[in-house]
């Protein structure tokens, strides 16, 4: 079986080292030289997408900001899983938006802006502290402003403006006022559907985020009722989309409450200690629904984290001397803030998961991965 993925980074490169046992090969199309590639040693495989699309059972995608027209001939050819619309819809946060309020999923309260009167407006309907997204093209906190009062409002508003004038021409801009979310913590749930509408979700994950960025994801056995809640988002996003693949839904929790924050149509950086954590890996599971094959269990098998590497190209070896820790590098070069890897450890309990993190932490550079130690220990402080 040959699979075309839209997008030539870690993911379809994770995708490719997953599924080869199943004889399934994936070729990437690179969206910047519009070459098919290798993902693993991004040797040129064809000089254009049609050929691509021709030579594949299946065309999948790993980001969502694709241009419409590749989106449209992928579409075109009957390929595409998912669809180009959920494609879509993950790239624009305004049509995100649409779908939380169509399947009656809560989430933060919003306005959408295009212009200085909607701003206006929005400051209004809204309260301090907001967080301002760019509609279009954010992903890692990027595009994104943080209003904590009306003293910075005009500021804001000639960033914003100098974000749209700087973007591509001829498409419409916008950015997505939320209201800032005071919340408990920051969870996420993957899951897959497959071409029946038979789904599947791995435990929920929670993430820590550093300056927008995940830093750290850890599953475990989590409260049912939580896990229960998530789900029935899950069906509910996935149904209306006609989904097949895997789809990630990162949350806010607040109390009891899930808060929808974003979706993701496609593997997620939360769901990478699945490689070792649960009984298949979101990648291979996202080929088998993409491939029409029988979806794997999601069970966890043990309690997982995964450290993103990022900005950085060198960790100590010895990390791998910690039971249970697996490192994997992206072969990307370095540049700040760029997701170059992740560790993924284990635990046969949650206790020995934390210990392993400390131990973990205390090897890793402190400069490149500063908040890890706090956050450990506040994670294990609530395990005692
Ligand atoms: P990524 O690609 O890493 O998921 P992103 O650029 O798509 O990031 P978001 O997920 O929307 O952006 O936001 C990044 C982070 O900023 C969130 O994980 C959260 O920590 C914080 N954040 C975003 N929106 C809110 C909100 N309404 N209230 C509180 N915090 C928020
Ligand atoms: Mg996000």
């Amino acid at each position: 079986m040959n699979v075309l993925v839209l997008g030539a980074g870690q993911l379809a490169r994770m995708m490719a080292l997953a599924v080869k046992p199943l004889n399934i090969n994936i070729r990437a199309f690179d969206v910047g030289s519009g070459n098919v590639v290798d993902p693993l040693t991004t040797g040129v495989i064809f000089g254009n997408l049609s050929q691509g699309i021709e030579f594949s059972d299946f065309i999948t995608a790993e980001f969502e900001h694709i241009d419409h027209q590749t989106l449209a001939v992928c579409q075109a050819s009957g390929k595409l899983r998912p669809n180009s619309q959920a494609i879509k819809v993950g790239g624009d946060r305004r049509l995100e938006k649409d779908l939380l309020i169509k399947c009656k999923v809560a989430n933060a309260q919003h306005e959408i802006i295009e212009t200085k009167a909607d701003f206006d407006q929005a400051l209004k309907t809204l309260s301090f502290p907001l967080i301002l997204k760019s509609a279009l093209a954010g992903y890692d906190g990027k595009g994104q402003w943080r209003l904590k009062n009306q003293a910075q409002a005009e500021a804001t508003w000639l960033d914003i403006k100098a974000f749209f004038d700087g973007g591509e021409q001829g498409v419409k801009h916008a950015v997505v006022a939320e209201q800032m979310v005071p919340f408990d913590r920051e969870v996420s749930l993957v899951g897959v559907r497959d071409s029946k509408g038979n789904t599947k979700v791995y435990p929920l994950t929670q993430n820590h985020h550093s300056n927008g960025v995940l830093s750290v994801s850890i599953a475990h056995h989590i409260d049912k009722a939580l896990q229960a809640q998530a789900q029935k988002v899950f069906d509910s996003i996935a149904q209306e989309l006609n989904y097949i693949g895997v789809l990630a839904i990162e949350f806010f929790q607040v109390g009891e409450q899930l808060l929808v924050n974003e979706i993701a149509p496609r593997v997620h950086n939360s769901g990478h200690w699945t490689q070792q954590g649960a009984d298949t890996c979101q990648f291979e599971n996202h080929l088998r629904a993409v491939c029409n094959l029988p979806l794997g269990s999601t069970e966890l098998i043990r309690p997982t984290a995964m450290i993103n590497i990022l900005g950085e190209d060198n960790v100590p070896n010895e990390v791998l001397s910690v039971a249970s820790t697996r490192l994997h590098w992206y072969g990307k070069s370095k540049r700040a803030g760029r997701k170059m890897g992740h560790i993924n450890v284990s635990g046969n309990s949650e206790k020995q998961l934390a210990s392993r993190l400390m131990d973990l932490a205390e090897i890793l550079p402190e400069a490149a991965f500063d908040e890890l130690k706090p956050y450990i220990t506040a994670y294990q402080s609530k395990l005692i």
